[in-house]
C-alpha cells in the first residue's frame, strides 16, 4: 500500500525544481553587472609597522600578476583611473572582518585626499555580502585611488575590490532579486507552521529539528542577502558575525535533523552518534570564527572552511549509509542536501585551488536552502503520514484488545469481567434493578440439536436481551445472563425482555421447541443501593432464580430488597416476593 506522499511524485517534483532552478541560479550574477567597475591593477604588501608609502618604496608595485595572499598584514591596492569611464564614487568589495581600511585619492599633481574606515563605519550593501565605502572626492584631475587594507581575513575582500560610481545595492536589478529572496524566505515560513501542527500530533523530536533547520536557513538567507541590510540597520562586522553564526547553526540543525529523522535501525549507530558531535563542532566553530576572527587571521578562514570538511564527509557518509540500509527518509535527505553539498564542495574547492577565484556560489546557496526545506518538508510529511497510520493501527488494535477483554466473543454482550470492574460506576449511574437469567433446559437443546444450534440460541437470546436501550446485558457464562436496569418500571421492562426470548429464538433458530428462561430479580431501593456489593446482589438474585426454577421454570421471581440479609438471617429476608409465570 502506498502511504503519504508518493515517493515517485516527490522525486519527480525535485527533479523538476532542480531542472528549472539550478541553471538559472548558476547564471545569475552575484552582483549586478556594472560596466563602470574598475579593478585594482597593482598590489604591494608588507608589514603593518610601515606606512603604505614605505611599503611601495621598499618593494615596488606588483602589477604583472598580483596574487592576493592573506599573509601580509598591510595590503596596498592601486586603482589607476580610466577617465573614459564614469568617475567612481565608491570602493565596493566582499564583506569580511578586517582591521582598518584607508582610501587615498591621488591627483596628477600629487595632491592626496584620504578617508579611513573601520568595519563599523563602512556600510553593507544590499546585495550578497558586499559592502561599500565612499571614496574621497575623485575628479578629472585624479590619477589613482590607493586602498590600504589592514589585516584582512578573506582573500575575496581583495580579489573582488573595485571602484564603482554606484553602491551595488542600489542597482535596479537588486530590487527584483530581493523581492524573490523575500518570497523564498516567506515560503519557508509554511513548513514551520506545518511543523507546529505535526508536532502537536506526533511529539517527535525530528519535527522540532526540522523547524530549527528551516528557521536557521531562513536566517542564513536573511543575513547573507541584502534583506537584512534593507530591513535592519546592522554594521559590517555585526553582519559578518551573524552570517557566520547562521551558517554554523544551520549546519548543526541539519545534522540534528538527520540524526532524529533517519528511521531507527537504518543508520550505522556509530555514524548516528557522530551527528550530534558534528552539530556541536559546527556550532563551536562558527561561534569561534564569528567572535574571534583575528586569532589566526592569515590562515583562519582556510582552517574554518577546512574544519567543515569532516562534517561534510560525515553527512555524505550518513546519507549514503542510510540509503544502503533502505531508509526511506534518507532519500528525501539526499535530494534536499544535494544542492547544498554542491555549494559546500564549490566553496571548498574554490577556496583551496589557487587557480580558481574564491566563490561562495550565493545564488545556488539560496536556492539550495529552499530546496533543502522543500525536500525535507516532503520527507517530514511522508513520515508523518506513515507514523500516523502506524499509530492509528496500534490504537485500533488496542481498542480491539480492550473490546475482547470486556466482551463475550459468542454473543458480543459484555462479559462478567466488565461487570465486576465497572460495578461501582454502574451503581453510581443509578442501575438499581439486577436480574439473573438462565435458559430453561438448555442442556437438552444441545443434546437434541447439537452444540452449534445451542450457540445460535445463545446469540438469539443475547439479541432479545438488547432490546431495551437502558438495560445492560451481560453474559455471565454458559447460558446464564445478567441484566442491569435503571429508570421507570425497570422490573416490568426486564420481564418484557425475558418474555421476548421465545419469539427471538423461534424467529432466528430452526428448532421445533419454545425456548424460555427463568429469572431472579433484585429491585434495590435508592437508599440501599450506594452501600451494596455486587457479590451480595448476585448471591441474592441467584437464590431468586433458583426459586423460579423450582417453581416450574419460565418465570420471574422478583423482590424489592429493603435490606440485604446477613448470611445468618437469610430465611426472613424473603419478603415482598412476587412470582410471575408466563
Ligand atoms: P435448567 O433449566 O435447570 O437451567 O437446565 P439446563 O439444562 O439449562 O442447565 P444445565 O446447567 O444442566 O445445562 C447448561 C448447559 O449449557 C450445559 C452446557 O453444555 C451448556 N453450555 C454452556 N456454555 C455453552 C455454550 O457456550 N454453547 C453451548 N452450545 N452450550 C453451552
Ligand atoms: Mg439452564
Ligand atoms: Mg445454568
Amino acid at each position: 500500500m502506498r502511504l503519504g506522499v508518493s515517493r515517485t511524485f516527490a522525486l519527480q517534483l525535485m527533479a523538476w525544481l532542480l531542472a528549472i532552478v539550478v541553471p538559472g541560479a548558476l547564471q545569475a550574477a552575484p552582483v549586478a553587472v556594472d560596466s563602470a567597475r574598475q579593478y585594482a591593477s597593482c598590489l604591494a604588501s608588507g608589514d603593518i609597522a610601515r606606512t603604505p608609502e614605505q611599503i611601495v618604496a621598499a618593494k615596488g608595485w606588483n602589477c604583472a600578476a598580483p596574487r592576493y595572499s592573506l599573509k601580509p598584514e598591510r595590503n596596498v591596492l592601486r586603482f589607476e583611473l580610466d577617465h573614459t569611464r564614469t568617475l567612481p564614487r565608491y570602493l565596493v568589495t566582499r564583506r569580511s572582518p578586517y582591521e582598518s581600511l584607508r582610501i587615498d585619492a591621488v591627483d596628477f599633481d600629487g595632491t592626496r585626499r584620504t578617508l579611513s574606515y573601520t568595519p563599523e563605519t563602512a556600510r553593507p550593501s544590499a546585495v550578497n555580502g558586499f559592502f561599500h565605502a565612499g571614496l574621497p572626492p575623485v575628479t578629472d584631475q585624479t590619477r589613482e585611488v590607493i586602498v590600504t587594507l589592514d589585516r584582512p581575513t578573506h582573500a575575496m575582500t581583495m580579489e573582488q575590490a573595485h571602484l564603482s560610481p554606484n553602491d551595488p545595492g542600489e542597482h535596479p536589478s537588486v530590487q527584483p532579486l530581493l523581492t524573490m529572496l523575500a518570497a523564498l524566505s516567506g515560503m519557508l515560513l509554511m513548513p514551520v507552521l506545518f511543523n507546529a501542527a505535526f508536532y502537536r500530533v506526533l511529539r517527535e523530536p525530528f519535527v522540532l529539528w526540522h523547524a530549527a533547520l528551516t528557521v536557521t536557513l531562513m536566517l542564513t538567507i536573511f543575513f547573507n542577502s541584502g534583506l537584512s541590510v534593507i530591513l535592519v540597520d546592522l554594521s559590517n562586522s555585526q553582519l559578518s558575525k551573524l552570517t557566520t553564526l547562521a551558517f554554523g547553526t544551520s549546519v548543526a540543525a541539519g545534522g540534528m535533523f538527520a540524526y532524529s529523522f533517519i528511521e531507527p535501525g537504518k543508520m550505522n549507530p556509530r555514524l548516528r552518534r557522530l551527528l550530534p558531535m558534528a552539530a556541536i563542532w559546527s556550532l563551536a566553530l562558527s561561534m569561534f570564527h564569528a567572535f574571534f576572527p583575528f586569532v589566526g587571521r592569515a590562515w583562519q578562514t582556510d582552517a574554518y572552511y577546512a574544519a567543515f570538511l569532516p562534517v561534510l564527509l560525515l553527512y555524505i557518509a550518513a546519507v549514503a549509509n542510510s540509503l544502503r540500509l533502505g531508509s526511506r527518509a534518507a532519500k528525501f535527505q539526499l535530494v534536499g542536501w544535494t544542492p547544498l553539498l554542491f555549494v559546500g564542495v564549490t566553496r571548498l574547492v574554490s577556496q583551496f585551488v589557487d587557480a580558481l577565484p574564491a566563490t561562495d556560489a550565493m545564488m545556488l546557496f539560496y536556492v539550495g536552502c529552499v530546496f533543502e526545506v522543500i525536500a525535507t518538508t516532503l520527507g517530514v510529511t511522508d513520515r508523518f503520514m506513515l507514523l500516523k497510520h502506524q499509530r492509528d493501527r496500534a490504537r485500533t488494535e488496542a481498542q480491539m484488545l480492550e473490546h475482547m477483554t470486556e466482551h463475550d466473543s459468542l454473543t458480543g454482550l459484555y462479559n462478567r469481567r466488565l461487570l465486576e470492574d465497572r460495578f461501582p460506576e454502574l451503581r453510581n449511574q443509578g442501575y438499581s434493578v439486577f436480574a439473573l437469567l438462565d435458559i430453561d433446559r438448555f442442556k437438552t437443546i444441545n443434546d437434541t440439536f447439537g452444540h452449534s444450534v445451542g450457540d445460535d440460541v445463545l446469540r438469539a437470546v443475547a439479541l432479545a436481551l438488547q432490546e431495551d436501550g437502558d438495560a445492560l446485558a451481560v453474559r455471565m457464562g454458559g447460558e446464564e445472563f445478567a441484566l442491569l436496569l435503571r429508570g421507570q418500571d425497570a422490573v416490568k421492562r426486564v420481564e418484557r425482555l425475558r418474555l421476548a426470548i421465545p419469539r427471538h429464538v423461534s424467529a432466528s433458530v430452526e428448532i421445533d421447541r419454545i425456548v424460555t428462561a427463568s429469572m431472579g430479580v433484585c429491585d434495590i431501593p435508592m437508599d440501599v443501593l450506594p452501600a451494596v456489593e455486587l457479590e451480595t446482589i448476585f448471591r441474592h438474585a441467584d437464590r431468586l432464580l433458583y426459586e423460579a426454577k423450582a417453581a416450574g421454570r419460565n418465570r420471574m421471581v422478583s423482590e424489592k430488597v429493603g435490606r440485604f440479609p446477613a448470611p445468618t438471617e437469610r430465611r426472613s429476608a424473603f419478603r415482598n416476593k412476587a412470582v410471575e409465570a408466563a
